[in-house]
């Protein structure tokens, strides 16, 4: 199968690429024309997962598929962005058709549940990669950023923390759980679901939000430094799931929640004043901890007393010039 076939047979013909709202022209030309409504900003996200590095080579393709896009999908959640449309640059060692089938369907499932668009990507041959660009759309300066953090806000995050980080060991194979403990957690690594409606419910509300990528503490810092507060975070008001409490103990629970990464929930900062009306409204949001004068993050004890940090989430190139 040559290149275009390949793109008309598993993209463009998938349901998620078919032109609609937003969307004037998808795949075929060599622009996709989006339509932005007078008084909106566009918002833009790039992700790149690569084999070998983000993913295990021999990943099943659904499911990275369907994780590739809520990976991207989420940081449109965190500026709370009504999601358009996306991109695709895929890389493939080869055109495998029950791979590039599987691998659409996922890609396909999450496009739609997420209310985005195909609109266009590139392919080529090469080690296993994929980036994708979200865009999206907001009311002019409405745009949830992480510079907006005021003290006295609270800090909430929009569910449980850690699933995600404590299914890690399961997708390397370097565990094995029972069957129904395990699928708790793997749900969470490879099918987030990166939270849209939250973000937009907090358009106007909430002072500074992103999206939980690398464990809390390191995004809260993220928060901190931009906002040029501190961030102190309640180690007891950590929301954990039962799973992962039953598979990995307290400790590393808290461990995974605070350091591990993969979340995809949000974060953000919150007037006290807004609070009850979100939980009134049935909100997912939890209040970890409140943001103070100072600066960076600050892992509070039920005493109160600040704790030593944990190491921190990864990070590309860590120690390299
Ligand atoms: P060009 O040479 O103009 O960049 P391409 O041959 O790369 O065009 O792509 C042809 C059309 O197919 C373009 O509209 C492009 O956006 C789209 N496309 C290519 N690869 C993908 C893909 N993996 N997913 C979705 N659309 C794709
Ligand atoms: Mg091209």
């Amino acid at each position: 199968m040559g290149e275009f076939e390949l793109i008309r047979h598993y993209f463009a013909a998938a349901p998620c690429a078919q032109a609609g709202e937003g969307v004037a022209l998808g795949i075929g030309d060599d622009c996709a024309l989006l339509d932005i409504p007078a008084g909106e900003q566009l918002a833009v996200s790039t992700d790149s997962l690569v084999a070998g590095v983000h993913f295990p080579e021999a990943a099943d393709p659904f499911l990275l598929g369907q994780r590739a896009l809520a990976v991207s999908a989420s940081d449109l959640a965190a500026m709370g962005a009504t999601p358009i449309g996306f991109t695709l640059a895929l890389t493939l060692p080869a055109a495998r058709a029950d791979w590039l089938q599987a691998f659409a369907r996922g890609l396909n499932q999450m496009a739609q549940s997420c209310g985005l668009r195909l609109i266009g990507g590139d392919t080529t041959r090469g080690p296993l990669s994929l980036t994708l660009t979200v865009f999206g759309r907001l009311p002019r300066g409405q745009a949830l950023t992480r510079s907006g953090a005021r003290v006295g806000d609270l800090l909430c995050v929009g569910g449980e923390l850690g699933d995600a980080a404590g299914a890690l060991p399961l997708v390397l194979g370097q565990l094995q759980a029972e069957p129904a403990l395990a699928e708790a957690l793997l749900t969470r690594y490879w099918s987030p679901q990166p939270q849209l409606a939250l973000g937009q419910a907090l358009r106007g509300r909430a002072t500074a939000a992103l999206d939980i990528s690398d464990g809390l503490l390191a995004d809260c810092g993220h928060i901190a430094a931009a906002s040029g507060v501190a961030l102190q975070i309640e180690q007891a008001r950590l929301p954990l799931s039962s799973a992962l409490k039953t598979l990995h103990g307290l400790d590393s629970a808290r461990l995974c929640a605070l350091s591990g990464g993969d979340d995809y929930r949000l974060a953000f900062t919150l007037p006290p004043g807004e609070l009850s009306a979100l939980q009134a409204a049935g909100w997912p949001l939890v209040v970890v901890g409140q943001v103070v004068a100072g600066q960076g993050v600050q892992l509070l004890n039920e005493q109160g007393q600040c704790m030593a940090l944990p190491v921190a989430g990864y990070q590309h190139f860590e120690g390299s010039a």
